[in-house]
């Protein structure tokens, strides 16, 4: 089954599909080895970045990714700073310690291949790992497709069409209509569902009520070390803004009466999220990297001003509702920028930012569908072209907009009775076709749209 923990899973920016999933590969593939007792035999490794990854993966870090992966690393537990100093420390050795265990000659520039004309037919999120004995003989080898939001496959398995899991969850549901029919018939809320199948999950209603809480709090720590944070982000040299929207905020509240003033908090959490992102730090997937800012804007929304005494158990409700509205995504669509454009990564974040939202708000099962709803189907269409191939331009503004968007979308659907023309599983059907619809060029290959003109922050 997928759950809140699947779709909110702690990791590393600045992508979850170009950084944390080819980390978690590259980790696969030595454990993998390990597991045949085979690591020992091992003299050499290539890893081949196909598609997707070759094309924007110098400015997603895929490359230090994957080898911190073959290191051991993986994204929930490694530390962010430690990452540049394996990367450099591989460059001055051009040794590299399997799984911390067996230590090989690689060389980061080398051993690497960027595979630029070759795309998988399968995804656009490739690649290949290959294990060399002393003859120089393959004993190994595995292609994993990394498919948006941190999750990773192998090709098999993709083709065995696994990749998408198969639920076994206590409240089955497959999309959204199946989530309503089964609040009615149990008097439930989308997060009673989301919560419940956890707690049969973990059999520790504690335990998830701790994993629930510890989203929010990584969540608001990166709110607070973007806030705090200043310079500029690695790579563009693009200045850093939510420690000057922050103080600009401060500045403004003490001379004016300003009715839009809470859209601009809204604006500096997802801000200071995605910089947080940007620059490699501790990241909540949500449901991916570069859609990171959305939820934690919305729900710092809430926490700073319409929270009341219940505000963890709002917290808990909004985090679950938000997760079971991306549970549905993924099932149905896809959460991919490289797959279906930026309207399934941040489109789906403001989809299910605006649903948890409502939730908090005391809004019926039909108003938080309505709120997502009308979230996603305001972001159709939207493209995939990172300026530079960094998760910064447009990324960062993005989310913020997105945020923006999600609050209204609730209040619309909570001013409603939450019937609605349009049903989210339309919405998310068509939101995946038109993603697949989208040329190449707009779905993260920075070959069209902004990524082609605007020169300013460049690939490594
Ligand atoms: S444009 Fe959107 S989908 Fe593409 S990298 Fe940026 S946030 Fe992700």
């Amino acid at each position: 089954m997928i759950g809140i923990f699947d779709v909110f899973k702690i990791g590393i920016g600045p992508s979850s599909s170009h950084t944390m999933g080819p980390m978690r590969a590259g980790c696969c593939f030595v454990k993998s080895l390990e597991k045949q007792n085979i690591l020992n035999q091992v003299t050499k490794i290539n890893v081949y970045l196909l598609g997707s990854l070759a094309h924007t993966g110098k400015g997603h870090s895929t490359d230090q990714a994957v080898l911190c992966g073959l290191a051991g690393e993986m994204p929930d537990t490694v530390n962010p700073d430690n990452i540049p100093k394996q990367v450099a420390a591989n460059k001055k050795t051009h040794k590299l310690n399997l799984l911390g265990k067996h230590s090989i000659d690689f060389n980061f520039d080398k051993n690497i291949i960027w595979q630029f004309q070759r795309t998988l037919k399968e995804h656009p999120n490739g690649l290949e790992i290959l294990a060399y004995d002393k003859n120089n003989i393959v004993v190994y080898n595995e292609t994993y497709i990394s498919i948006g939001g941190g999750f990773i496959s192998t090709l098999k398995d993709f083709n065995a069409k696994s990749a998408k899991p198969k639920t076994i969850a206590f409240y089955d549901y497959n999309n959204a209509n199946d989530l309503l029919v089964l609040g009615e018939k149990h008097n439930l809320s989308i997060s009673q569902i989301a919560i419940q199948n956890e707690i049969h999950r973990y059999k520790d209603v504690e335990l998830v009520n701790d994993k629930i809480d510890h989203i929010w709090q990584v969540m608001h720590s990166c709110i607070q070390r973007g806030i705090n944070a200043t310079g500029n982000l690695p790579t563009s040299g693009l200045a850093r803004r939510a420690n000057k929207l922050h103080k600009a905020i401060h500045c403004n509240s003490s001379t004016h009466n300003d009715i839009f003033e809470i859209m601009d908090w809204v604006s500096l959490f997802a801000v200071a999220v995605n910089e947080e992102n940007a620059a490699g730090g501790k990241i909540v997937t949500a449901p991916t990297n570069g859609a990171a800012g959305v939820v934690p804007a919305v729900l710092g929304y809430y926490d700073k001003f319409l929270a009341s005494k219940s505000k963890q158990q709002g917290i808990r409700n909004f985090i679950a509702t938000a997760a079971a509205i991306g549970v549905i995504i993924i099932k149905n669509a896809s959460i991919s920028g490289a797959e279906a454009g930026c309207q399934a990564e941040v489109g789906s974040a403001c989809a299910m930012a605006a649903a948890g939202l409502t939730a908090t708000q005391g809004g019926s099962n039909q108003q938080i569908e309505n709120a997502a709803e009308i979230a996603l189907e305001h972001n159709l269409g939207m493209t995939c072209d990172p300026v530079g191939g960094l998760v910064q331009i447009p990324c960062i503004e993005r989310n913020a907009m997105a945020a923006v968007k999600a609050v209204n979308a609730s209040r619309m659907a909570l001013k409603s009775d939450g019937t609605h023309a349009v049903p989210l599983d339309s919405c998310i059907k068509t939101m995946y076709e038109t993603g697949i619809d989208l040329q190449e060029k707009y779905r993260e290959t920075s070959l069209g749209g902004l990524a082609i003109n605007l020169k300013v922050p460049s690939k490594k």
